[in-house]
């Protein structure tokens, strides 16, 4: 390959203009640190929006500060000396600034008076600035240390201009050490500057933004970074909030009108099949729920354009029946299922239980099988050969009508005989690119069911599995015992040996404990690390983790090898890097009470049944999330026996953390901690906590409380497809919703 002539300043000048590298626009000097903040071109800079706006009138609270974070307060001076110091050569500033109640200091350090005075010339008592840096503590108190600082209204020209200056919204965005918010502010000025409304294409029709009274592209866009008023910036976000959920949900509505007109095969249930025989044996009766989704997905199943459902229902509320009775119906109109799990373990364990609910029904080809059994095969990519060579026979050519298996079967070359219908379980670690990817497996395209047992809002699920259709179980089997869980302070010994007795105790009534682990070893990271959620209280990104030593796997097993107490007990363990066989023999000797203790990473979160298991302690708990929280404890309290949960943590009451576990202890209710896990997470985590493969994608969008916006917006977007399906006169939105799903896919890809 040649290398590319160096641009000219005409082929510059024909670029587009947000396309023009900062560097270009602003000097290298000044684009450098946006750069590390991933800001490289002009439509980087503008889209980059504050993350808040301070009034010049109202100052941050000082009171909420936390050592290490890197903030930026808006405080007023109060006093300020100078002094040489006695212990070390040198001068010392401090300053004493408030936020209205509460002071904080200020301090900087020269090796020579003289060096102070530009400070003390600018920090003059009664002068309001903005103040960033990282918070220390001194002696006790809550310090900034050098902090970087621009003063209100200093750059007026007279009072008056002070006076306006002091009046508007101040922009805060979100920033870093190095590119401060206001160093922001002037190089967005600087791009503002240049910028023509015929630089900005608008992907909202005229008439849908006359009628909601909605700004201009270009006027949001000055709007949402100069404000004069309040009323500048809330109106400008809302645009770009409407703007948002509006591409996202003609991409979505789209999708779905573009699916309507797939075809696929009707599987129409018939009498006396494999359905009936399997719901005459069933050993219970189906709740309400299980029912009515099931009258639902039946109804599906005979329509000739593929379902695309989506079911949620709590941990425990038995979605695996309600798939298995799709499938029977699917293989009694003559095709077949496949199910798809996310783990090695759970395929092996779906595979147990789906052969242990079908019986006789799943002894096709073996001795004393009934007339009509089919078979169930397990497809993962750890089988040995031959076995695998045999599950792609029987997949082939028909003989298997159940193929139970994780990832493998996407990546293989695995052909079908006749694939009628896909069940993917526990959707979160399935994106649209592999749902693509399975349907073009198939000759036509088969029905699809999307399990989950994460509690999805209905504006989330909208904004998220807008394309799928979306049903929900509400109730629970009758007779569970139930869940108690507790947070234990981990330094408290009492409390902690307390734990590890109550084990004890369970294991001698015959029942079995996971100790969960957020590390396999003290050399590995964390298998999973969770997000730290992000404080919208103060300002920027916060600069710090946590360095404490995390729990693992191996040492905890150890440990408890060790105790006294676990003397003549048998400890497994279980975690992602273990291979098939061996992860098999933990989950086997754990279930038959062989090692009644079971260490394990969070491979256990998803689906494992072992209904004898009644005490779940997690380890470090305030490493996880709600959800993740609510899943693993979803692994006890299966049965008759009252599952325990303990969630050990130091203890740290003021943290987010520490409020998620409180959280966890106060309920059950997997729809109530979902709302709770939205109050304390940033949005970014909320989508996270979706499942759903997509992410980053929503930069203004807030899926909980902008609900009657993003309801609004799939109206909107609904009758404009029905009316112009390919988008034919809007080609500035079809862009737009080709820069979305772009996005999409890159981000999958970067997962993948
Ligand atoms: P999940 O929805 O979490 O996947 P499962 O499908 O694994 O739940 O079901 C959990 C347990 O409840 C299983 O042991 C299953 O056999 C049992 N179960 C399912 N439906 C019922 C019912 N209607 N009555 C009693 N037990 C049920
Ligand atoms: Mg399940």
């Amino acid at each position: 390959m040649s290398t590319p002539a160096p641009p000219t300043d005409s082929d510059l000048n024909a670029q587009p203009f947000l396309e023009r590298p900062l560097s270009r626009l602003l000097g290298t000097k000044s684009a450098t640190p946006l750069a590390k903040l991933g800001l490289h071109t002009a439509h980087d800079l503008l889209h980059h929006h504050p993350r808040r706006y301070a009034e010049p009138g109202r100052l941050t609270d000082v009171t909420g500060l936390t050592e290490g974070e890197h903030v930026t307060v808006m405080a007023q001076v109060l006093s300020a000396t100078t002094r040489t110091m006695r212990s070390r050569a040198g001068a010392l500033f401090t300053v004493t600034v408030t936020d209205g109640n509460h002071p904080l200091t200020l301090a900087f350090f020269a090796k020579r008076a003289g060096a102070l005075r530009i400070h003390e010339d600018k920090l003059r008592p009664g002068r309001v600035a903005l103040f960033t840096g990282t918070v220390r503590d001194y002696r006790g108190e809550r310090q900034l240390t050098h902090p970087d600082y621009i003063i209100i209204g200093e750059d007026a020209h007279d009072k008056a201009q002070a006076l306006d200056e002091a009046a508007r919204p101040i922009p805060i965005y979100p920033a870093s050490a190095s590119a401060p918010t206001w160093r922001i502010e002037r190089a967005v000025a600087t791009v503002l500057g240049q910028l023509r409304p015929e630089d900005l294409t608008d992907p909202l029709p005229t008439e849908l933004r006359q009628r909601q009274h909605l700004l201009s592209a270009y006027d949001a866009m000055t709007k949402i970074h100069q404000p004069r008023t309040d009323t500048d910036w809330h109106s400008a976000r809302h645009r770009f909030r409407v703007e948002e959920a509006f591409v996202i949900q003609c991409a979505l509505v789209q999708r779905r009108h573009h699916n309507a007109h797939l075809q696929a095969t009707p599987r129409t249930p018939h009498t006396g099949g494999l359905l009936d025989a399997f719901d005459a044996r069933l050993p219970f009766t189906l709740t309400d729920g299980q029912r009515t989704v099931g009258t639902d997905i039946a109804a599906d199943l005979t329509k000739a354009h593929p379902m695309q459902r989506l079911l949620q229902g709590d941990v425990g509320s038995g979605k695996t029946v309600i798939a298995l009775r799709a499938m029977l119906q699917v293989i009694d109109a003559g095709g077949q299922a496949v199910l798809l799990a996310p783990t090695e373990v759970l395929a092996t364990q779906h595979l147990a239980t789906i052969r242990e609910l079908l019986g006789p029904l799943a002894s096709a080809g073996m001795l004393g099988a009934t007339d009509n059994a089919t078979s169930v095969v397990l497809l993962t990519g750890s089988l040995p050969t031959a076995q695998r060579r045999q599950a792609l026979l029987d997949a082939a050519s028909g003989a298997a009508g159940i193929i139970v298996g994780t990832h493998a079967v996407l990546s293989d070359n695995v052909s079908f005989a006749d694939l009628g219908l896909v069940v993917v379980d526990e959707q979160h670690r399935f994106g649209v690119e592999q749902r693509d990817a399975l349907r073009t497996r198939a000759n036509t395209i088969p029905h699809m069911l999307v399990m989950t047992a994460t509690p999805i809002p209905r504006t989330v699920a909208m904004t998220v599995f807008g394309d799928l259709d979306i049903s929900t179980l509400n109730d629970m089997p009758a007779g569970r015992a139930g869940i108690t869980t507790h947070v234990v302070p981990s330094t408290n010994d009492t409390w902690m040996n307390r734990v590890w007795a109550r084990i004890r105790e369970e294991i001698d009534a015959g029942r079995q404990a996971y100790v969960v682990c957020p590390r396999i070893s003290d050399t590995t990271p964390e298998e999973q690390p969770t997000p730290q959620p992000t404080t919208d209280t103060l300002l920027d990104i916060p600069e710090t983790t946590t360095t404490r030593t995390l729990t693992s796997v191996e040492e905890t097993a150890q440990k408890l090898r060790d105790m006294p107490l676990f003397a003549d007990i048998a400890i497994a363990t279980l975690h992602g890097a273990m291979n098939a066989t061996d992860k098999d023999h933990a989950m086997t000797t754990f279930a038959q009470h062989t090692t009644p203790i079971l260490v394990a990473t969070t491979v256990i979160e998803v689906g494992v049944n072992v209904p004898t298991a009644s005490t779940m302690v997690i380890l470090d708990a305030d490493r996880f999330g709600i959800s993740q929280l609510h899943q693993l404890r979803g692994r006890v309290g299966r049965g008759t026996d009252p599952g325990i949960c303990l969630l050990v943590a130091p203890p740290d009451p003021q943290s987010l953390a520490h409020q998620r576990l409180t959280a966890v202890a106060s309920t059950t209710d997997g729809f109530a901690l979902a709302a709770m896990d939205l109050e304390l997470r940033s949005e970014g985590d909320v989508l996270g906590a979706a499942q759903s493969g997509r992410a980053s994608s929503l930069r203004h969008v807030r899926v909980i409380k902008d609900h009657d916006l993003i309801l609004q917006a799939r109206h909107d977007a609904q009758e404009l497809i029905a009316q112009d399906p390919q988008l034919q006169g809007y080609p500035h939105l079809r862009d737009a919703i080709n820069d979305y799903v772009g996005a999409e896919r890159e981000e999958y890809l970067d997962r993948a």
